[in-house]
C-alpha cells in the first residue's frame, strides 16, 4: 500500500533530477565546507533540471510542484550537501514571494537563472522577521531603507533580495535589485554551513520601489522556508547516521578486537537514531501534506516538524560523533561536519526556542491576554 504522503507519481522526475544530482554535490560538500565557498554549480545544476521554476505556482509560469515532492528533492540535495540545500531554500522562499506577491518581472527573471536571496533577519532580533524593527521613510517612488540584514544566505550571488522593513501602517515586504547602496559586509567564519557564506547586508538609504512592493496578505501562511528548513535538518540527520553505521561496521575497536557496532550501547543508540529520524521525517511529510492541501494548522505542523528535527539532528550527529572517536574527530571524517552543520538548524528562525515557546504557548494559553 503506498503512503498517504507519497509523493504524486508525475511529479517522480523531479524528484529524480535531484536524486541524479546527489552524488555530485556530496562528492563537493567537503570541500565547499573547508573553502567556505558558494556551491555555486549546484545552484546552477538545479536550476537547470528545471526545479527552481517547478515550485512556482503555474499561473507564474511554474509547474506548482507540490510541497511533498519539494520536502523529498531538499532531504536529497540535504544529505548530499547542506550548504546548497540551505542556500536553494532560500533562494525559492524569495523567489516564492516575490514571484507570488510582486510585479511579473520576477517569474521572468527567476526563469532566466537569476538569483534570489531572503534579507529579513535583522541584527537587533533575528527571530522576529515578520517583525522587523528598521523603519523605511517615505521618499519620491517609494521608501529609503538605511539598515543591516544578517546571516543572508547566497547573498554574494543574489540579483535580488526580499527585504522587509517597517512603514507606518506595519511591516512590509519588497523587492531589491542589488545596486550601489547594497554592501556586503563579511562575516561569515561559521562553525557549519560553512559554503552559505551567510554574510551581512548594509542597506545604505536603499530605495524601496512602490512597483517592487510584495503583497503578501498573509506572512504566517504555508511557505517554502517555513515547510522547507525542517528538510534541511532530516538530510543532515541521515547524512551524519550513514557515516555512523559506516564507520561502526568498519572500526576494529582493538580492546574488543571486534567492530565498534558489535557493542550494546550502539545498537541501542542506532535504534533510537533511526526510530527517530523516521518520527521527524513522518512530522515534516504530515505538514507538507496539509500545506498542499492549505489546511489549516499546516503552518504550526511546520513549526511541530523543524522543533523536532533540528533536535534528531543534533542528537544523531552528537551519536555519530561518540561512535566515531578520535577518528570522527579528524577532518578527514565526514562525521565532524556533519556534526558541525547539524547546529545550524536549530538557531534559524523559529529558532528551536521560539518554536518551543510558540507550541507550549499554544497549549497552555501563555499568549492569552490577562
Ligand atoms: C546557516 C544560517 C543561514 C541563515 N540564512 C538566513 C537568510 O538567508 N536570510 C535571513 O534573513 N536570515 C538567515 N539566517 C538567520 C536566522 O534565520 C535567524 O534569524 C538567526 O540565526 C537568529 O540569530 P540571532 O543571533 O539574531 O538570534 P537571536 O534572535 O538573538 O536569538 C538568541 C537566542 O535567543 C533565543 N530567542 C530569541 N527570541 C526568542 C523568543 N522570542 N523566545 C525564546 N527564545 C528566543 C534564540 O533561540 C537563541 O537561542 C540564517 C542563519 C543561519 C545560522
Amino acid at each position: 500500500m503506498t503512503s498517504p504522503f507519497a509523493v504524486p507519481r508525475e511529479e517522480q522526475p523531479f524528484v529524480d533530477a535531484a536524486r541524479d544530482l546527489a552524488p555530485r554535490f556530496a562528492a563537493a560538500a567537503d570541500e565547499h565546507d573547508h573553502e567556505a565557498t558558494l556551491p555555486v554549480a549546484n545552484l546552477t545544476a538545479l536550476h537547470e533540471a528545471g526545479l527552481d521554476l517547478a515550485v512556482m505556482p503555474r499561473d507564474r509560469g511554474g509547474r506548482g510542484l507540490s510541497y511533498q515532492a519539494l520536502g523529498e528533492i531538499l532531504r536529497i540535495v540535504g544529505r548530499a550537501c547542506p550548504s546548497t540545500a540551505c542556500v536553494w531554500t532560500m533562494h525559492l522562499g524569495a523567489a516564492q514571494a516575490l514571484v507570488g506577491h510582486g510585479p511579473p518581472v520576477y517569474a521572468e527573471e527567476l526563469a532566466a537563472g537569476k538569483r534570489f536571496a531572503n534579507a529579513l533577519s535583522e541584527p537587533t532580533g533575528g527571530n522576529l522577521f515578520l517583525m522587523p524593527l528598521q523603519r523605511a521613510q517615505p521618499v519620491d517612488g517609494g521608501f529609503r531603507l538605511d539598515g543591516a540584514k544578517r546571516f543572508v544566505s547566497g547573498c554574494e550571488i543574489a540579483d535580488y533580495f526580499l527585504v522587509n522593513a517597517l512603514l507606518e501602517d506595519g511591516p512590509a515586504f519588497f523587492g531589491v535589485s542589488r545596486d550601489d547602496s547594497i554592501e556586503l559586509v563579511s562575516i561569515w567564519d561559521s562553525m557549519g554551513l560553512r559554503g552559505t557564506r551567510s554574510q551581512l547586508v548594509e542597506f545604505r538609504d536603499t530605495l524601496l520601489r512602490h512597483e517592487n512592493r510584495c503583497h503578501i496578505v498573509d506572512p504566517t501562511a504555508p511557505n517554502i522556508i517555513a515547510l522547507g528548513l525542517p528538510w534541511l535538518s532530516i538530510g543532515v540527520a541521515e547524512a551524519a547516521l550513514e557515516a555512523c553505521t559506516d564507520h561502526a561496521r568498519k572500526r576494529v575497536v582493538p580492546s574488543t578486537g571486534r567492530p565498534v557496532g558489535d557493542m550494546q550501547w550502539v545498537h541501542f543508540d542506532a535504534a533510537d537514531a533511526h526510530v527517530k529520524l523516521l518520527a521527524a521525517r513522518t512530522l515534516a511529510e504530515r505538514s507538507m501534506w496539509l500545506a498542499d492541501r492549505n489546511a489549516p494548522g499546516a503552518l504550526d505542523a511546520a513549526v511541530e516538524a523543524k522543533l523536532y528535527a533540528n533536535q534528531v539532528a543534533k542528537e544523531i550527529a552528537e551519536f555519530a560523533l561518540r561512535v566515531g572517536g578520535g577518528s570522527g574527530f579528524l577532518r578527514s571524517s565526514p562525521i565532524q561536519r556533519h556534526f558541525r552543520d547539524a547546529q545550524a538548524g536549530a538557531l534559524m528562525a523559529f529558532s528551536v526556542e521560539v518554536c518551543r515557546d510558540m507550541i507550549g504557548k499554544r497549549l497552555t494559553g501563555g499568549d492569552q491576554p490577562g
